[in-house]
């Protein structure tokens, strides 16, 4: 049986990359498309609705290639205008305040919102460097195996404002693994400076 037909991205996501290709002037946009997806271009699209992932994929390979000449900055920056977008609006509430730990855990829900597929994994934080000065966690996308690499670039800019919007201010995005690029799964690790120890626990006054 092929599960493709059930793997969907909600309007939110679609519809800016729909914007994109309905206003651009290369017909190479619209060419790319099947007569299926050209009329979802040509739809009014819903930001609550489910839409074909396959379609989704498409046009931001498409948009990528045609309008942003495959830049990767030009990709992370339309996942950070997106995460802005959804992170200070319908989003904010998954956010946890300057926690990165309760952040993850909420864009694991919010991740559940965009796509009807795959998911999202955090590991727990644990230090990361030898001294001890910065925390990380990896966090796994699974079930994209067909992943494009502009939207696995979309996604890492669309983290990176998760993070922020909830007030975390110095941290690093790192990928590790890609999907696009052969891996089995894309893989990236958040890391942050760790806590001094004495802010987590002063010292007792003794006797
Ligand atoms: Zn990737």
């Amino acid at each position: 049986m092929d599960d493709s037909a059930e793997r969907r991205a909600k309007g939110i996501l679609v519809l800016e990359h729909v914007k994109i290709i309905r206003k651009a002037k290369d017909q190479r946009l619209i060419e790319g498309l099947s007569s299926e997806e050209r009329r979802i271009v040509a739809s009014h699209v819903l930001p609550s609705s489910w839409y074909p992932y396959d379609f989704y994929a498409k046009a931001i390979d498409l948009v990528h290639r045609h309008v942003s000449h495959s830049n990767p900055e030009a990709a992370r920056d339309m996942g950070r205008h997106l995460g802005s977008s959804l992170f200070q609006g319908p989003y904010a509430q998954f956010l946890k305040e300057e926690d990165f730990e309760g952040t993850a855990r909420g864009f694991i829900t919010v991740w559940r919102n965009l796509f009807s597929f795959g998911q999202v994994t955090f590991s727990k934080p644990k230090p990361f460097n030898a001294d001890g000065s910065m925390t990380a966690m990896v966090g796994n996308i699974e079930g994209f195996t067909d992943i494009p690499r502009a939207l696995c670039l979309m996604l890492q800019g669309f983290v990176e404002k998760a993070f922020e919007a909830a007030g975390t201010k110095e941290f690093s995005i790192t990928e590790i693994s890609c999907a696009s690029l052969g891996a089995d799964k894309c893989v990236y690790r958040v890391a942050w400076p760790s806590v001094p120890e004495v802010l987590v626990a002063p010292p007792s006054q003794g006797r």
